[in-house]
Protein backbone atom coordinates (compact mmCIF):
# COMPACT_ATOMS: atom_id res chain seq x y z
CA UNK A 1 0.00 0.00 0.00
CA UNK A 2 2.53 2.71 1.18
CA UNK A 3 4.35 2.02 -2.61
CA UNK A 4 1.44 2.25 -4.41
CA UNK A 5 0.99 5.66 -6.30
CA UNK A 6 -1.11 7.89 -5.05
CA UNK A 7 -4.87 8.31 -6.49
CA UNK A 8 -7.77 9.74 -5.25
CA UNK A 9 -11.39 10.25 -7.07
CA UNK A 10 -14.00 12.64 -6.46
CA UNK A 11 -17.12 10.41 -7.05
CA UNK A 12 -20.05 12.66 -7.04
CA UNK A 13 -23.68 10.74 -7.74
CA UNK A 14 -25.51 13.05 -10.92
CA UNK A 15 -28.41 13.53 -8.64
CA UNK A 16 -28.82 17.25 -9.02
CA UNK A 17 -26.09 20.22 -9.51
CA UNK A 18 -23.25 19.90 -7.04
CA UNK A 19 -23.56 21.57 -3.63
CA UNK A 20 -20.88 23.82 -2.38
CA UNK A 21 -19.85 20.96 0.15
CA UNK A 22 -19.39 18.82 -3.32
CA UNK A 23 -16.83 21.54 -4.71
CA UNK A 24 -15.17 21.69 -1.08
CA UNK A 25 -14.58 17.77 -1.21
CA UNK A 26 -13.38 17.55 -4.93
CA UNK A 27 -11.16 20.50 -3.97
CA UNK A 28 -9.41 18.62 -1.11
CA UNK A 29 -8.79 15.65 -3.69
CA UNK A 30 -7.59 17.87 -6.23
CA UNK A 31 -5.09 19.77 -3.53
CA UNK A 32 -4.15 16.61 -1.87
CA UNK A 33 -3.54 14.84 -5.25
CA UNK A 34 -1.80 17.68 -6.79
CA UNK A 35 0.46 18.00 -3.34
CA UNK A 36 1.72 14.59 -3.40
CA UNK A 37 2.18 14.68 -7.58
CA UNK A 38 -1.04 11.85 -7.52
CA UNK A 39 -4.13 11.11 -10.01
CA UNK A 40 -7.15 12.86 -9.93
CA UNK A 41 -9.81 11.45 -10.91
CA UNK A 42 -13.74 11.98 -12.04
CA UNK A 43 -16.15 8.74 -11.11
CA UNK A 44 -19.62 9.04 -11.87
CA UNK A 45 -21.90 6.91 -10.13
CA UNK A 46 -25.00 7.12 -11.24
CA UNK A 47 -26.03 3.27 -10.02
CA UNK A 48 -29.57 4.97 -8.66
CA UNK A 49 -31.42 5.31 -12.02
CA UNK A 50 -34.48 6.50 -10.04
CA UNK A 51 -32.60 9.63 -9.00
CA UNK A 52 -30.78 10.66 -12.08
CA UNK A 53 -30.96 14.14 -13.25
CA UNK A 54 -30.66 15.21 -16.82
CA UNK A 55 -27.74 17.77 -17.37
CA UNK A 56 -26.33 16.75 -13.43
CA UNK A 57 -23.03 15.46 -15.01
CA UNK A 58 -22.74 18.25 -17.48
CA UNK A 59 -23.12 20.46 -14.23
CA UNK A 60 -20.57 19.06 -12.35
CA UNK A 61 -17.65 18.95 -15.03
CA UNK A 62 -18.41 22.63 -16.09
CA UNK A 63 -18.40 24.02 -12.08
CA UNK A 64 -15.21 21.95 -11.24
CA UNK A 65 -13.94 23.44 -14.28
CA UNK A 66 -14.56 26.90 -13.54
CA UNK A 67 -13.09 26.34 -10.29
CA UNK A 68 -9.76 25.29 -12.11
CA UNK A 69 -10.23 21.89 -10.57
CA UNK A 70 -8.69 19.70 -13.10
CA UNK A 71 -8.67 15.91 -14.02
CA UNK A 72 -6.13 13.16 -14.52
CA UNK A 73 -8.41 10.73 -15.63
CA UNK A 74 -12.60 10.30 -15.71
CA UNK A 75 -15.34 10.28 -17.42
CA UNK A 76 -15.18 13.63 -19.60
CA UNK A 77 -11.08 12.90 -20.37
CA UNK A 78 -10.51 9.14 -20.62
CA UNK A 79 -8.16 7.17 -18.99
CA UNK A 80 -6.36 3.66 -18.30
CA UNK A 81 -9.37 2.48 -16.18
CA UNK A 82 -11.90 3.33 -18.35
CA UNK A 83 -15.44 3.77 -18.68
CA UNK A 84 -15.58 6.09 -15.71
CA UNK A 85 -18.96 6.06 -15.59
CA UNK A 86 -20.61 3.48 -13.45
CA UNK A 87 -23.79 2.62 -15.81
CA UNK A 88 -21.05 1.90 -18.59
CA UNK A 89 -19.51 -0.53 -16.16
CA UNK A 90 -22.49 -2.17 -15.02
CA UNK A 91 -21.57 -5.61 -16.18
CA UNK A 92 -18.22 -5.60 -13.64
CA UNK A 93 -20.38 -5.82 -9.99
CA UNK A 94 -22.50 -8.85 -10.65
CA UNK A 95 -19.69 -11.04 -10.38
CA UNK A 96 -18.31 -9.60 -6.95
CA UNK A 97 -21.89 -9.61 -5.60
CA UNK A 98 -21.86 -13.29 -6.94
CA UNK A 99 -18.29 -14.50 -5.27
CA UNK A 100 -19.61 -12.68 -1.93
CA UNK A 101 -22.30 -15.06 -1.86
CA UNK A 102 -20.44 -18.08 -3.16
CA UNK A 103 -18.33 -17.33 -0.03
CA UNK A 104 -20.95 -17.31 2.37
CA UNK A 105 -20.41 -13.43 2.63
CA UNK A 106 -23.56 -12.01 1.26
CA UNK A 107 -27.07 -13.84 0.18
CA UNK A 108 -29.80 -13.88 -1.95
CA UNK A 109 -32.72 -12.08 -0.32
CA UNK A 110 -36.64 -12.73 -2.32
CA UNK A 111 -38.65 -10.30 -0.16
CA UNK A 112 -41.09 -8.28 -2.19
CA UNK A 113 -41.17 -4.54 -1.50
CA UNK A 114 -44.62 -5.22 0.06
CA UNK A 115 -43.51 -7.63 2.31
CA UNK A 116 -40.60 -5.67 4.12
CA UNK A 117 -43.11 -2.62 4.17
CA UNK A 118 -45.44 -5.30 6.40
CA UNK A 119 -42.88 -6.45 8.46
CA UNK A 120 -42.11 -2.86 9.02
CA UNK A 121 -45.32 -2.02 10.25
CA UNK A 122 -45.78 -5.12 12.41
CA UNK A 123 -42.30 -5.07 13.89
CA UNK A 124 -42.33 -0.86 14.84
CA UNK A 125 -46.03 -2.04 16.44
CA UNK A 126 -44.82 -4.39 18.53
CA UNK A 127 -41.07 -3.11 19.50
CA UNK A 128 -41.71 0.66 18.83
CA UNK A 129 -38.09 0.54 17.09
CA UNK A 130 -37.28 0.71 13.91
CA UNK A 131 -37.25 -2.17 11.68
CA UNK A 132 -33.89 -3.01 9.82
CA UNK A 133 -32.80 -5.92 8.00
CA UNK A 134 -29.99 -7.68 10.14
CA UNK A 135 -28.29 -10.30 11.99
CA UNK A 136 -31.78 -10.68 13.84
CA UNK A 137 -34.62 -10.07 11.57
CA UNK A 138 -32.67 -11.83 8.44
CA UNK A 139 -33.78 -15.08 10.14
CA UNK A 140 -37.45 -14.82 9.79
CA UNK A 141 -37.23 -13.52 5.95
CA UNK A 142 -37.27 -14.84 2.71
CA UNK A 143 -33.76 -15.20 1.47
CA UNK A 144 -31.07 -17.81 1.16
CA UNK A 145 -30.09 -18.13 4.81
CA UNK A 146 -33.70 -19.44 5.39
CA UNK A 147 -35.05 -21.36 2.51
CA UNK A 148 -33.81 -24.71 1.49
CA UNK A 149 -31.50 -24.78 -1.41
CA UNK A 150 -33.49 -26.24 -3.82
CA UNK A 151 -36.25 -23.53 -3.43
CA UNK A 152 -33.26 -20.81 -4.11
CA UNK A 153 -32.34 -22.76 -7.01
CA UNK A 154 -35.92 -22.94 -8.26
CA UNK A 155 -36.83 -18.83 -7.58
CA UNK A 156 -33.76 -17.59 -9.02
CA UNK A 157 -34.02 -19.79 -12.33
CA UNK A 158 -38.06 -19.04 -12.53
CA UNK A 159 -36.73 -15.07 -13.01
CA UNK A 160 -37.89 -14.27 -9.51
CA UNK A 161 -36.95 -10.84 -8.57
CA UNK A 162 -34.20 -10.95 -6.13
CA UNK A 163 -31.21 -8.63 -4.11
CA UNK A 164 -28.26 -9.87 -2.72
CA UNK A 165 -27.95 -8.69 0.78
CA UNK A 166 -24.42 -8.23 2.86
CA UNK A 167 -24.60 -11.00 5.79
CA UNK A 168 -22.92 -8.95 8.85
CA UNK A 169 -21.50 -11.18 11.45
CA UNK A 170 -22.51 -11.12 14.88
CA UNK A 171 -21.15 -9.42 17.52
CA UNK A 172 -17.78 -8.64 16.31
CA UNK A 173 -16.54 -4.69 16.37
CA UNK A 174 -15.15 -3.37 12.78
CA UNK A 175 -12.41 -0.65 13.19
CA UNK A 176 -10.95 1.66 10.98
CA UNK A 177 -8.44 4.30 11.00
CA UNK A 178 -9.55 7.76 9.45
CA UNK A 179 -7.16 9.96 8.72
CA UNK A 180 -9.53 13.29 10.59
CA UNK A 181 -11.54 11.46 12.68
CA UNK A 182 -8.83 9.24 14.54
CA UNK A 183 -10.16 5.45 15.35
CA UNK A 184 -13.84 4.54 14.88
CA UNK A 185 -15.13 1.42 15.74
CA UNK A 186 -18.54 0.06 15.30
CA UNK A 187 -20.80 -2.92 16.83
CA UNK A 188 -21.73 -5.44 13.51
CA UNK A 189 -24.61 -5.85 15.78
CA UNK A 190 -26.06 -2.25 14.92
CA UNK A 191 -25.77 -2.79 11.15
CA UNK A 192 -28.34 -3.84 8.41
CA UNK A 193 -27.35 -6.14 5.99
CA UNK A 194 -27.65 -3.39 3.25
CA UNK A 195 -28.61 -4.59 -0.40
CA UNK A 196 -25.07 -4.49 -2.27
CA UNK A 197 -27.25 -5.97 -5.77
CA UNK A 198 -30.56 -4.11 -6.98
CA UNK A 199 -33.37 -5.99 -8.64
CA UNK A 200 -33.23 -3.60 -11.50
CA UNK A 201 -29.38 -5.12 -11.98
CA UNK A 202 -27.42 -2.64 -10.89
CA UNK A 203 -25.09 -2.85 -7.96
CA UNK A 204 -26.15 -0.14 -5.21
CA UNK A 205 -23.39 2.46 -4.46
CA UNK A 206 -21.78 0.36 -1.44
CA UNK A 207 -20.91 -2.52 -3.57
CA UNK A 208 -20.12 -0.32 -7.16
CA UNK A 209 -18.29 2.14 -4.78
CA UNK A 210 -15.74 -0.56 -3.13
CA UNK A 211 -15.18 -2.39 -6.50
CA UNK A 212 -14.30 0.29 -8.89
CA UNK A 213 -12.03 2.11 -5.52
CA UNK A 214 -10.64 -1.12 -6.17
CA UNK A 215 -10.15 -1.51 -9.98
CA UNK A 216 -9.32 2.23 -10.08
CA UNK A 217 -6.41 1.83 -7.50
CA UNK A 218 -7.64 4.53 -5.36
CA UNK A 219 -5.02 4.96 -2.48
CA UNK A 220 -7.16 7.71 -0.41
CA UNK A 221 -11.07 8.12 0.08
CA UNK A 222 -11.66 11.98 1.05
CA UNK A 223 -15.28 12.70 0.77
CA UNK A 224 -18.11 14.07 3.44
CA UNK A 225 -18.53 12.84 6.78
CA UNK A 226 -22.46 11.96 5.65
CA UNK A 227 -20.35 8.63 4.64
CA UNK A 228 -18.96 7.71 7.57
CA UNK A 229 -21.40 5.31 8.78
CA UNK A 230 -20.91 3.63 5.20
CA UNK A 231 -17.15 3.55 6.36
CA UNK A 232 -17.63 0.36 8.33
CA UNK A 233 -19.78 -1.71 5.88
CA UNK A 234 -17.10 -0.70 3.24
CA UNK A 235 -14.51 -1.98 5.17
CA UNK A 236 -15.96 -5.56 5.67
CA UNK A 237 -16.91 -5.50 1.93
CA UNK A 238 -12.48 -5.46 1.43
CA UNK A 239 -12.28 -8.19 3.80
CA UNK A 240 -14.88 -10.30 2.42
CA UNK A 241 -13.58 -9.67 -1.30
CA UNK A 242 -10.11 -10.72 -0.23
CA UNK A 243 -8.88 -7.47 -0.80
CA UNK A 244 -7.98 -5.63 2.55
CA UNK A 245 -4.64 -4.96 1.75
CA UNK A 246 -5.74 -2.81 -1.08
CA UNK A 247 -8.30 -0.78 0.77
CA UNK A 248 -7.65 2.98 0.36
CA UNK A 249 -7.21 5.12 3.51
CA UNK A 250 -10.43 7.06 4.84
CA UNK A 251 -11.03 10.81 5.75
CA UNK A 252 -13.88 12.25 5.95
CA UNK A 253 -14.27 15.72 5.76
CA UNK A 254 -16.45 17.83 8.49
CA UNK A 255 -20.10 19.06 7.30
CA UNK A 256 -20.58 22.17 6.05
CA UNK A 257 -23.13 24.39 8.47
CA UNK A 258 -25.48 26.94 8.04
CA UNK A 259 -24.49 30.61 9.23
CA UNK A 260 -25.92 30.11 12.39
CA UNK A 261 -24.34 26.72 13.25
CA UNK A 262 -27.95 25.56 13.32
CA UNK A 263 -27.57 22.59 10.93
CA UNK A 264 -26.00 20.89 7.58
CA UNK A 265 -25.78 23.63 4.46
CA UNK A 266 -27.97 21.55 2.33
CA UNK A 267 -28.98 21.70 -1.46
CA UNK A 268 -32.37 22.40 -0.30
CA UNK A 269 -31.21 25.40 1.24
CA UNK A 270 -31.27 26.86 -1.82
CA UNK A 271 -31.13 30.93 -2.36
CA UNK A 272 -32.95 30.83 1.13
CA UNK A 273 -30.33 32.05 3.20
CA UNK A 274 -29.19 34.85 1.25
CA UNK A 275 -26.31 33.35 -0.55
CA UNK A 276 -25.87 30.63 -3.05
CA UNK A 277 -25.10 27.03 -2.41
CA UNK A 278 -24.68 26.12 -5.82
CA UNK A 279 -21.37 27.08 -7.86
CA UNK A 280 -23.24 28.04 -10.94
CA UNK A 281 -26.40 29.00 -11.64
CA UNK A 282 -28.64 25.91 -12.00
CA UNK A 283 -32.08 25.54 -13.82
CA UNK A 284 -34.45 22.17 -12.49
CA UNK A 285 -34.88 20.58 -15.33
CA UNK A 286 -38.55 19.90 -14.48
CA UNK A 287 -39.64 22.39 -12.29
CA UNK A 288 -38.04 24.99 -14.15
CA UNK A 289 -36.86 26.52 -10.31
CA UNK A 290 -33.80 28.58 -10.76
CA UNK A 291 -31.06 28.47 -8.32
CA UNK A 292 -27.99 31.17 -8.31
CA UNK A 293 -24.68 30.15 -8.07
CA UNK A 294 -21.65 31.70 -7.26
CA UNK A 295 -20.43 32.09 -10.99
CA UNK A 296 -23.49 34.33 -11.85
CA UNK A 297 -23.38 36.23 -8.32
CA UNK A 298 -20.44 37.75 -9.61
CA UNK A 299 -17.87 36.04 -7.02
CA UNK A 300 -14.47 34.87 -8.83
CA UNK A 301 -13.36 31.68 -9.19
CA UNK A 302 -10.29 31.99 -7.45
CA UNK A 303 -11.98 33.47 -4.34
CA UNK A 304 -14.54 30.99 -4.33
CA UNK A 305 -11.89 28.18 -3.93
CA UNK A 306 -10.30 30.49 -1.07
CA UNK A 307 -13.30 30.71 0.64
CA UNK A 308 -14.19 26.63 0.42
CA UNK A 309 -10.53 26.06 0.75
CA UNK A 310 -10.79 27.33 4.46
CA UNK A 311 -14.46 25.95 5.34
CA UNK A 312 -12.36 22.96 7.50
CA UNK A 313 -8.77 22.86 6.44
CA UNK A 314 -6.63 25.92 8.35
CA UNK A 315 -2.80 26.62 7.62
CA UNK A 316 -2.07 26.83 11.05
CA UNK A 317 -1.09 30.92 9.89
CA UNK A 318 -2.55 33.96 9.81
CA UNK A 319 -2.70 34.12 5.95
CA UNK A 320 -6.00 34.07 4.39
CA UNK A 321 -5.70 34.71 1.33
CA UNK A 322 -4.09 31.86 -0.49
CA UNK A 323 -3.69 31.04 -4.77
CA UNK A 324 -4.50 27.46 -5.58
CA UNK A 325 -0.80 27.18 -6.12
CA UNK A 326 -0.63 28.23 -2.12
CA UNK A 327 -2.84 25.69 -1.09
CA UNK A 328 -1.73 22.99 -2.96
CA UNK A 329 1.78 23.84 -1.73
CA UNK A 330 0.19 24.36 2.23
CA UNK A 331 -2.75 21.73 2.16
CA UNK A 332 -2.65 18.54 4.53
CA UNK A 333 -5.65 16.19 5.64
CA UNK A 334 -3.91 16.34 9.00
CA UNK A 335 -5.16 20.49 9.46
CA UNK A 336 -8.56 19.40 8.48
CA UNK A 337 -10.79 20.02 11.36
CA UNK A 338 -13.05 17.18 12.29
CA UNK A 339 -15.96 19.88 13.87
CA UNK A 340 -18.04 21.33 10.93
CA UNK A 341 -17.18 24.67 9.10
CA UNK A 342 -19.60 27.55 9.24
CA UNK A 343 -20.34 29.13 5.60
CA UNK A 344 -19.57 33.05 6.22
CA UNK A 345 -21.34 35.18 3.56
CA UNK A 346 -19.69 38.57 4.50
CA UNK A 347 -16.63 36.67 4.85
CA UNK A 348 -17.23 35.20 1.01
CA UNK A 349 -17.84 38.93 0.30
CA UNK A 350 -14.43 40.09 1.37
CA UNK A 351 -12.47 37.20 -0.43
CA UNK A 352 -14.28 38.66 -3.02
CA UNK A 353 -12.81 42.00 -2.83
CA UNK A 354 -9.75 40.93 -2.52
CA UNK A 355 -9.45 39.58 -5.68
CA UNK A 356 -11.23 41.91 -7.31
CA UNK A 357 -8.48 44.75 -6.59
CA UNK A 358 -6.21 42.67 -7.93
CA UNK A 359 -7.35 42.68 -11.09
CA UNK A 360 -6.07 46.03 -13.19
CA UNK A 361 -8.64 48.43 -13.73
CA UNK A 362 -8.07 47.98 -17.63
CA UNK A 363 -9.55 44.31 -17.07
CA UNK A 364 -12.34 45.59 -14.39
CA UNK A 365 -13.13 48.06 -16.99
CA UNK A 366 -13.90 45.10 -19.86
CA UNK A 367 -15.59 42.92 -17.42
CA UNK A 368 -18.12 46.14 -16.58
CA UNK A 369 -18.55 46.67 -19.64
CA UNK A 370 -19.41 43.20 -20.41
CA UNK A 371 -22.07 42.85 -18.19
CA UNK A 372 -23.44 46.50 -19.86
CA UNK A 373 -23.76 45.52 -22.86
CA UNK A 374 -25.16 46.66 -25.33
CA UNK A 375 -27.09 49.81 -23.63
CA UNK A 376 -23.88 51.38 -22.56
CA UNK A 377 -22.21 51.18 -25.65
CA UNK A 378 -21.54 54.58 -25.24
CA UNK A 379 -18.78 54.97 -22.17
CA UNK A 380 -15.73 56.03 -22.69
CA UNK A 381 -13.60 52.94 -21.69
CA UNK A 382 -10.46 55.23 -21.19
CA UNK A 383 -12.27 57.76 -18.33
CA UNK A 384 -13.71 54.29 -17.13
CA UNK A 385 -10.62 52.87 -16.99
CA UNK A 386 -9.03 55.54 -14.36
CA UNK A 387 -12.00 56.41 -12.37
CA UNK A 388 -12.55 52.40 -11.56
CA UNK A 389 -9.54 52.69 -9.34
CA UNK A 390 -11.30 55.57 -7.56
CA UNK A 391 -14.11 53.73 -6.36
CA UNK A 392 -12.58 50.30 -6.25
CA UNK A 393 -12.62 50.00 -2.00
CA UNK A 394 -16.74 50.56 -2.37
CA UNK A 395 -17.61 47.60 -3.74
CA UNK A 396 -17.23 43.42 -3.40
CA UNK A 397 -18.29 42.90 -7.23
CA UNK A 398 -17.70 44.25 -10.60
CA UNK A 399 -21.34 44.42 -10.96
CA UNK A 400 -21.97 46.84 -7.90
CA UNK A 401 -19.56 48.97 -9.94
CA UNK A 402 -21.50 50.92 -12.39
CA UNK A 403 -24.04 52.04 -9.02
CA UNK A 404 -20.61 53.76 -7.60
CA UNK A 405 -19.78 55.51 -10.59
CA UNK A 406 -22.51 56.37 -12.73
CA UNK A 407 -22.23 60.18 -12.01
CA UNK A 408 -18.85 60.51 -13.47
CA UNK A 409 -20.80 59.90 -17.26
CA UNK A 410 -24.73 60.84 -16.18
CA UNK A 411 -26.45 63.95 -14.56
CA UNK A 412 -28.08 63.04 -11.83
CA UNK A 413 -32.05 62.96 -12.46
CA UNK A 414 -33.41 63.10 -9.07
CA UNK A 415 -32.17 64.21 -5.34
CA UNK A 416 -32.18 62.98 -2.22
CA UNK A 417 -35.35 64.20 -0.23
CA UNK A 418 -34.76 63.40 3.01
CA UNK A 419 -30.92 65.10 2.99
CA UNK A 420 -32.18 68.06 1.42
CA UNK A 421 -35.25 68.91 3.67
CA UNK A 422 -32.15 68.26 6.54
CA UNK A 423 -29.06 69.86 5.04
CA UNK A 424 -30.68 72.56 2.26
CA UNK A 425 -30.77 75.61 4.18
CA UNK A 426 -32.59 78.80 2.66
CA UNK A 427 -29.52 80.24 1.68
CA UNK A 428 -28.10 77.16 0.22
CA UNK A 429 -28.52 78.55 -3.22
CA UNK A 430 -26.83 81.58 -2.53
CA UNK A 431 -23.65 79.75 -1.41
CA UNK A 432 -23.83 77.22 -4.47
CA UNK A 433 -24.28 80.45 -6.81
CA UNK A 434 -20.98 81.98 -4.89
CA UNK A 435 -19.03 78.79 -5.22
CA UNK A 436 -19.84 78.39 -9.16
CA UNK A 437 -18.47 81.68 -9.56
CA UNK A 438 -15.39 80.47 -7.85
CA UNK A 439 -15.09 77.25 -10.20
CA UNK A 440 -15.83 79.70 -13.31
CA UNK A 441 -12.32 81.41 -12.95
CA UNK A 442 -9.95 78.34 -12.33
CA UNK A 443 -8.45 77.49 -15.44
CA UNK A 444 -6.44 74.15 -13.76
CA UNK A 445 -9.20 71.99 -13.51
CA UNK A 446 -7.05 69.29 -11.55
CA UNK A 447 -8.19 67.77 -8.05
CA UNK A 448 -5.06 69.40 -6.56
CA UNK A 449 -5.61 73.15 -8.01
CA UNK A 450 -9.14 72.58 -7.15
CA UNK A 451 -9.16 71.65 -3.67
CA UNK A 452 -6.70 74.39 -2.67
CA UNK A 453 -8.66 77.49 -4.26
CA UNK A 454 -11.90 76.20 -2.98
CA UNK A 455 -10.32 75.76 0.43
CA UNK A 456 -8.98 79.13 0.35
CA UNK A 457 -12.13 80.28 -0.63
CA UNK A 458 -14.62 79.15 1.73
CA UNK A 459 -12.11 80.14 4.43
CA UNK A 460 -11.63 83.61 3.59
CA UNK A 461 -15.60 83.64 3.40
CA UNK A 462 -15.50 81.96 6.94
CA UNK A 463 -17.76 79.12 5.52
CA UNK A 464 -18.10 76.02 7.15
CA UNK A 465 -17.41 73.30 4.52
CA UNK A 466 -20.09 71.02 5.21
CA UNK A 467 -22.09 73.71 4.43
CA UNK A 468 -20.37 74.13 0.85
CA UNK A 469 -19.43 70.85 0.34
CA UNK A 470 -22.43 68.43 1.10
CA UNK A 471 -24.67 70.68 -1.23
CA UNK A 472 -22.18 70.51 -3.76
CA UNK A 473 -22.30 66.90 -3.99
CA UNK A 474 -26.39 66.79 -3.78
CA UNK A 475 -25.89 68.86 -7.14
CA UNK A 476 -23.34 66.61 -8.79
CA UNK A 477 -24.12 63.20 -7.60
CA UNK A 478 -28.06 63.91 -6.15
CA UNK A 479 -26.79 62.00 -3.23
CA UNK A 480 -24.21 61.72 -0.23
CA UNK A 481 -22.45 58.93 -2.04
CA UNK A 482 -19.20 59.30 -3.70
CA UNK A 483 -15.36 59.77 -3.57
CA UNK A 484 -13.82 62.52 -3.53
CA UNK A 485 -15.84 65.45 -4.60
CA UNK A 486 -12.67 66.85 -6.41
CA UNK A 487 -11.97 64.27 -8.29
CA UNK A 488 -15.77 64.30 -9.27
CA UNK A 489 -15.41 67.82 -10.58
CA UNK A 490 -11.96 67.25 -12.19
CA UNK A 491 -13.37 64.22 -14.42
CA UNK A 492 -16.39 65.68 -15.09
CA UNK A 493 -14.95 69.05 -16.41
CA UNK A 494 -15.66 72.69 -15.69
CA UNK A 495 -18.72 72.97 -17.98
CA UNK A 496 -20.26 70.09 -16.63
CA UNK A 497 -19.95 70.96 -13.12
CA UNK A 498 -21.26 74.16 -13.45
CA UNK A 499 -24.16 73.13 -15.60
CA UNK A 500 -24.86 70.66 -12.80
CA UNK A 501 -24.57 73.01 -9.99
CA UNK A 502 -26.84 75.46 -11.88
CA UNK A 503 -29.08 72.59 -12.48
CA UNK A 504 -29.51 71.68 -8.88
CA UNK A 505 -30.07 75.47 -7.97
CA UNK A 506 -33.15 75.89 -10.83
CA UNK A 507 -34.60 72.39 -9.23
CA UNK A 508 -34.50 72.47 -5.96
CA UNK A 509 -34.91 76.00 -5.32
CA UNK A 510 -37.78 75.54 -7.43
CA UNK A 511 -39.20 72.30 -6.17
N1 LIG B 1 -21.44 8.88 -4.94
C1 LIG B 1 -21.19 9.32 -3.61
C2 LIG B 1 -21.73 10.74 -3.46
O1 LIG B 1 -22.50 11.14 -4.24
C3 LIG B 1 -19.71 9.28 -3.34
C4 LIG B 1 -19.31 8.99 -1.94
C5 LIG B 1 -17.86 8.59 -1.90
O2 LIG B 1 -17.04 9.43 -2.25
O3 LIG B 1 -17.59 7.45 -1.60
O4 LIG B 1 -21.42 11.50 -2.60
Amino acid sequence: MENKPLRVRFAPSPTGPLHIGGVRTALYNYLFARKYGGTMILRIEDTDQARYVEGAERYIIEALSWCGITFDEGVHVGGPYAPYRQSDRKDIYFEYAEKLVHDGFAYYAFDTPEEIEERRKSAERSTRKPFQYDVFTRKSMRNSLTLPASEVSKLLASGMPFVIRIKIPQDIIIEINDIIRGHVAVESNLLDDKVLFKSDGMPTYHLANVVDDFLMGITHVIRGEEWLPSAPLHALLYRFLGIEKDMPQFAHLPLLLRPDGNGKLSKRDGDRLGFPVFPLRWVDPKTGEISSGYRESGYYPEAFVNILALLGWNPGTAQECFSMNELIDQFSLERVSKSGAKFDVEKARWFNQHYLRMQSAESLCDQLLELMNPENGFIDRNKLTTIIPLVIDRVNFVHELWGQLWFFFEKPTSYDVDLINKRWKPETSRVLQWLAEVLGGITDFSAGSLSCIVKAAMEKESLNPGSVMLPLRIALVGSAMGPDLFQIMHYLGKKETLERIDGAINSISVG
